[in-house]
């Protein structure tokens, strides 16, 4: 067994990005500014887009997204049980009702028929989200959206690098939000980024942002001396900072690089599992591009010996961690309460929510980190209980 615990989810942090915060340190710049217009820039250019906002985490871009595309109380929007809380408190959060449609058991996202059954009269946006970093099937559910006058927002926390048939993720509904926690892709500790085609909606989205004060008041951050705003609603306080932006410069520049490691690692993981009593993740279509987030393995406890949780602590006592993405959303008290879900309504999401565990995946890992999680898996699976 290795002798220091394996972090699930570490990000990689190199000398440039350390270098840039320590700049706008020096410089005594920290909040928004000319790091994160470089940021949006950057971004925009990898996702091929004309506008990207950067805000201070996804959950705040889904909240103005819902927001800025009009969404008022008690508009229904459909989403999926299989995501983080926060693609649903987004919506609660914009006085809407969330309504689960259940996923595709392979490719555990939104299943664009189950989506079709709860469309009601009262639907007016469908909130996808590209689970793991592998796309929704954006065809079928833009068809559903344009049947019924629906507005997409597709959130992108896990589909950065994703393409739909060669599109970026992201860049398919109205909006897409990324998001720089952490443990994701690209990271800036905490932040997020909006995406978008339509330059009406961009500048929206920066006002709503900032307090809801006239564009003008961004020359605030800039050089250009004092000019007069007007406030035109009453806003967030959701915008990035050039402190946070110093890191994910630097971060998006290596993000195909990372990618390369990540897929080698995933080819890796295939094949060492591959006679192992465990569902591994499905294939997908050359058409498509998975950002490889998430490497999710299910535990069926007829075929392992095991459950998902004795798996998990066994590889905890082994020294690696792992992550659940994600119990179902019915399987939280506060929505089954507040808006009636009910785990036999998305059997699929509440079987993966039971049954699944994500393995190591960071470009930071090391060949023998690789090794120990494998060696550890199999150990723990050898062992029936
Ligand atoms: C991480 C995550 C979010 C929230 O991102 P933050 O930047 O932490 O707000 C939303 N949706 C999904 C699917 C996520 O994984």
């Amino acid at each position: 067994m290795r002798d220091s615990y394996l972090v699930f989810g570490q990000p990689l942090i190199e000398q440039t990005e350390i270098d840039e915060v320590v700049d706008s340190l020096k410089n005594s710049w920290l909040g928004t500014g000319p790091k994160v217009a470089e940021f949006e820039r950057r971004v925009a250019a990898y996702k091929n887009v004309q506008h990207a906002v950067a805000v201070n985490s996804c959950t705040a871009g889904l909240h103005l997204s819902c927001l800025v595309l009009g969404l008022e109380p008690g508009d229904e929007v459909i989403t999926t049980p299989l995501t983080f809380c926060a693609s649903v408190n987004a919506i609660v959060h914009a006085g809407a009702v969330p309504v689960l449609a259940d996923v595709d058991p392979a490719t555990m996202n939104l299943d664009p028929e189950r989506v079709r059954e709860k469309i009601t009269s009262k639907t007016r946006a469908l909130l996808p989200v590209h689970f793991a970093g592998r796309p929704c099937d954006m065809d079928a559910l833009m068809a559903i959206a344009r049947e019924h006058d629906l507005v997409v927002i597709e959130d992108c926390a896990h589909a950065i690098e994703t393409l739909y048939r060669g599109r970026p993720a992201g860049t398919l509904g109205d909006l897409g939000v990324l998001s720089f926690y952490s443990t994701k892709n690209v990271v800036t500790g905490e932040g997020g980024m909006i995406l978008t085609r339509d330059a009406e909606l961009a500048q929206r989205v920066k006002v709503t942002a900032l307090h809801g004060m006239s564009a003008d008041a961004w020359k605030r951050f800039s050089d250009d001396g004092y000019v007069h705003y007007d406030v035109e609603e009453v806003g967030f306080k959701y915008n990035m900072m050039d402190l946070q932006a110093a890191i994910g410069m630097h971060q998006i520049t290596r993000v195909e690089s990372w990618w390369q490691r990540r897929h080698a690692i995933w080819q890796r993981y295939l094949e060492a599992f591959a006679d192992l009593p465990l569902e591994l993740p499905a294939p997908w279509p050359d058409t498509d591009r998975h950002a490889l987030h998430l490497f999710t393995i299910l535990v069926d406890k007829g075929r392992a010996g095991i459950d998902r949780d004795e798996l998990l602590m066994r590889l905890h006592r082994d020294n690696i961690g792992t992550g659940v993405h994600y119990r179902a959303i019915p399987s939280f008290k506060v929505y089954r309460e507040r808006f009636g879900f009910r785990a036999e309504n998305c059997p699929h999401a509440t079987r993966i929510g039971d049954q699944t565990l994500s393995l190591p995946l960071s470009p930071k890992l090391t060949d023998q980190d690789v090794d120990d999680v494998i060696a550890a898996v199999r150990r723990a699976l050898a062992a029936r209980s």
